[in-house]
């Protein structure tokens, strides 16, 4: 669970928009939801929207004024279905939830929404250090209220380093450039025994066959089934030379 991060909604209409949200951010490990002068909350809608993300809404702090709800945030971005609301930095979900939570390792941190019909007044905006737009078709922009929520706690969660762990994994011991230049001289002659490969006129056979392999950058064991596939080839060849 990421603990600094809050998810602010300013004044909201629909109690389903609400719950909607509270499983959004649940599912993407947030759970620090707060709700700025929220219209008709708690509720059983928002209840049985959340499906099973009860324990976000219990713990919801409902606050009487934006001010309120960022107090002791060190950073504060807004959420805009508008590219272009008030001349003031805007950033993508991306580089939003890497600042987000560059910064949210210091202390806490807020992603303010707003209201369903008429977004974030021009004074709640100036009170956010970036505002943060989803792109989307410009002729219509406006996402639902928990879908924006699911959009950014996602590129969040995205960011996070467990989430990366598997490149890891990935980190693969490739073999070095002189294991490749005796690869490529033993595929060179291994095709010339074969005939396949006319030394007197090579074309750009080799120079093609480097770019494919390069591009495959085999790791020991692959290099030793190559490197055995045309011991083998050249083998069959000599013994059928032989008989
Ligand atoms: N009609 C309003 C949009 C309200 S949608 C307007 O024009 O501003 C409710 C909230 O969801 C918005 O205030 C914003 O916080 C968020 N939201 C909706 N679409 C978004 C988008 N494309 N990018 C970022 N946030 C968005």
């Amino acid at each position: 669970m990421k603990t600094n991060i809050r998810i602010v909604l300013v004044n909201t209409t629909h109690p389903g928009n609400i719950g909607a949200a509270a499983r959004a951010m649940k599912n993407m490990c947030l759970e620090r939801l707060y709700l700025v002068e929220p219209q008709g909350f708690p509720c059983a809608e928002a209840t049985a929207r959340a499906s099973g993300a009860d324990d976000v809404l219990a713990s919801a702090v409902v606050c009487q004024s934006l001010e309120q709800a960022l107090n002791g945030c060190r950073f504060v971005v807004g959420a805009s279905a508008r590219s272009r609301s008030i001349s003031w930095p805007v950033e993508n979900p991306r580089q939003c939830a890497r600042r987000l939570l560059d910064e949210s390792k210091q202390g806490d941190v807020a992603l303010v929404f707003g209201r369903e019909h008429s977004g974030l007044s021009n004074e709640e905006l100036e009170k956010c250090h970036y505002l943060v737009h989803i792109p989307s078709n410009p002729d219509y922009s406006s996402l639902n209220l928990a879908a924006a929520v699911q959009v950014l706690s996602y590129e969040l969660m995205m960011m996070a380093p467990e989430q990366n762990a598997h490149l890891k994994d990935e980190v693969r011991e490739v073999v070095s450039a002189e294991e490749m230049e005796s690869f490529f001289g033993h595929l060179e002659q291994t095709l010339i025994d074969l005939e396949f490969l006319d030394a007197n006129h090579p074309r750009k056979l080799m120079r093609r066959l480097r770019r494919f392999y390069n591009r495959a950058r085999p790791d020991k064991t692959e290099m030793n089934i190559l490197r055995g596939m045309l011991s083998a080839a050249q083998g069959r060849k000599l013994y059928k030379a032989e008989r």
